[in-house]
């Protein structure tokens, strides 16, 4: 039976970290970092998301701002809200949240926000200095995966890494991530031939694809790690993720719960990216 990596306590280790880091910060500059977070139209979950957002701030000490704006806002005043935000000193970080509503361009918007309060890192500069290995921010749900993996102790040098998922906020950078701490890694996706062949290689295996309880445990190999960043509501409303999680924590040698794993990770990070945002800010 594997051991259950507990994300919810290692993000409370990780936030105690970042707050004690926030404060040290605010007693030498007088700055408190700051996170704005734009939401546009009346998405339920997008609207979770926001509130948990600002409640990782409020209890990390940090400052913050949630602009909610109707969801027939023009790409116009989108823009130009991220300009005024752009121009706030009070503000290191700004997040707008995805997915927005269909007649506006997330491409455009994404390339709007400055690369230096880019705490999503989604800007296409700051894609490619992870890719390059010379970043200032990480993605925050891949570099989530990579602080609990750092928190387990489980190394990653040497090891078969497979990432299912080939998203640009999930899949791709997980797998730059992995290779960047010396896994051996493979990405598979939904034209993968065999991928029970692929998957039962991984030692690492991270799972991003989206559908309830994809991965079963002829998939997995014996003494493997799984990383689910699934999040899915099942038949019955409950949130779980892409890995049978019943019947995988019988093989795997360490699993992450849904919920409790990586999704309590991904707004740690972010809290991570503002200091740096921050520290950066006070720098320059
Ligand atoms: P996405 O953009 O929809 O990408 C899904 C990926 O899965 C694609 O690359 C797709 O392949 C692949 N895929 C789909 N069906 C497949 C199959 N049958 N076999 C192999 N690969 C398959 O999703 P995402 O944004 O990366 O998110 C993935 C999951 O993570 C979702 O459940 C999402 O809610 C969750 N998520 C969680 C967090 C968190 O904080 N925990 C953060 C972000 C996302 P193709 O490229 O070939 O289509």
């Amino acid at each position: 039976m594997a051991h259950i990596i507990d994300g919810k306590a290692i993000a409370a280790s990780a936030r105690l970290d970042i707050a004690q880091r926030g404060q040290a910060f605010f007693e030498k500059t007088g700055i408190r970092p700051g996170l704005a977070v734009v939401i546009v139209g009346e998405d339920p979950a997008s609207k979770v998301y926001v509130r948990n957002k600002k409640k990782g701030c409020e209890e990390a000490g940090f400052y913050s701002e949630v602009h909610e704006m109707p969801a027939e806002t023009t790409m116009d005043e989108l823009l130009s809200k991220i300009d005024e935000l752009k121009n706030n000193e009070k503000i290191h970080g700004i997040l707008v949240q995805l997915p927005l509503p269909k007649h506006l361009d997330e491409k455009a918007v994404i390339d709007a926000i400055p690369t230096e309060k880019d705490v999503d890192a989604f800007h296409p500069v700051n894609t490619g200095k992870i890719m390059i290995g010379d970043y200032n921010f990480l993605p925050c749900t891949p570099a989530g995966v990579m602080k609990m993996l750092e928190y387990e102790k489980i190394d990653v040098s040497g090891k078969e890494c497979v990432v299912i998922g080939r998203s640009n906020i999930v899949g791709k950078p997980m797998a730059m991530l992995l290779l960047h701490a010396n896994g051996t890694v493979t990405v598979c996706h939904s034209r993968t031939k065999d991928l029970a062949e692929v998957t039962r290689r991984a030692d690492i295996l991270v799972v991003a694809i989206g559908k309830a309880n994809f991965v079963t445990a002829d998939m997995v190999k014996e003494g493997a790690v799984v990383i689910d960043v699934g999040m899915n509501r099942n038949a019955e409303g409950k949130l779980c993720g892409d890995v049978d999680f019943e019947g995988v924590k019988e093989k795997a040698s360490a699993i992450t719960p849904v919920p409790g794993g990586v999704g309590v990770m991904t707004i740690t990070m972010l809290l991570e990216n503002t200091l740096r945002a921050a520290e950066l800010a006070a720098n320059r």
